[in-house]
């Protein structure tokens, strides 16, 4: 395992988040996991690990995984949901550069394509990667730490369920600022322990705690990271002015805004601004 600066911090017991020393600990024996959580700034810390690269290299990243966590079903519906997204995300940023990190088979990059936007994808998996290129989508092999694209490239990255696969954080968000444009946005989802789910069975919400996720994020620790560095927020509007006339999309609008202001929602989404 490579040891760099966010490794080194984790292994030497120093949240990556707030400098916190303060940890109390949890097991999940059914998924063979041992996390420390910062009394500081809520942040679950996997204490075994790993780099994204390392689990691609263990294969754990490979073809079976795409099937393993469904991402090869319901590909319409997919491409039908990630366009809903992205329409909420025009409220704030007319279609450009369009980046899709840790981009599984397609379905963003598709949906994205199909909405006007320079779509690409890039995933640590060459499975995943040539599954795009099958479908006609442009696609590079890379992972948070290696993009294969020049600096100020994009006007907007998506990074959805991906942020936690890499103990490396900082590195991982100093690579993602290098390609966005001065003043693009990162639309950034991640597990929160912050829901009622995770608050009311804690280590027995056991589906919540892959072996393979390094961070569990609350939405302190997920400010404080993305504030330090380089990134302000900038509040993704809960409706928008922008294709309020079909209704399963006012449907879906307010089936999020029902499972987010009632904590339901397993996970937090942000919108972040690449800082000058
Ligand atoms: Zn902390």
């Amino acid at each position: 395992m490579s040891t760099i600066p966010t490794v080194r911090r984790v292994v030497a017991g120093v949240c990556p988040s707030c400098d916190g020393t303060d940890f109390s600990a949890m097991s999940v024996p059914e998924r063979g996991v041992t996390i420390a959580i910062c009394a500081g700034c809520n942040l679950y810390i996997n204490l075994r690990p790993t780099t994204a690269t390392d689990a691609a290299d263990a294969g754990v990243y490979d073809a079976g995984y795409h099937q393993q966590m469904g991402y090869d079903a319901e590909d319409a519906r997919k491409i039908v949901t990630n366009g809903y997204r992205l329409q909420l995300l025009e409220n704030l940023r007319a279609p450009g550069a369009f980046l899709d990190v840790g981009c599984s088979l397609g379905t963003f990059v598709e949906a994205a394509r199909r909405r006007g936007w320079d779509a690409h994808g890039a995933d640590i998996s060459a499975d995943a990667v040539e599954a795009c290129r099958r479908r006609g989508l442009r696609a590079t092999v890379g992972d948070m730490r290696h993009l294969d694209y020049p600096d100020n490239t994009f006007d907007v990255l998506n990074l959805r369920h991906v942020l936690e696969h890499d103990v490396q954080l900082w590195e991982c968000l100093a690579e993602l600022r290098r390609v966005l444009k001065p003043g693009g946005l990162l639309y950034l989802e991640v597990p929160c322990v912050d829901c009622i789910p995770v608050r009311r069975k804690h280590e027995r919400y056991v589906k919540f705690w892959h072996d393979f996720h390094c961070y569990w994020f609350s939405k302190q620790s997920i400010r404080n990271i993305l504030g330090q560095a380089g990134f302000t927020e900038r509040p993704l509007p809960r409706f928008g002015r922008r294709g309020l006339a079909n209704p399963r999309y006012l449907l879906w609008l307010a089936h999020r805004a029902v499972m987010q202001a009632t904590e339901r929602a397993t996970y937090d989404v942000s919108v972040w601004e690449k800082t000058a």
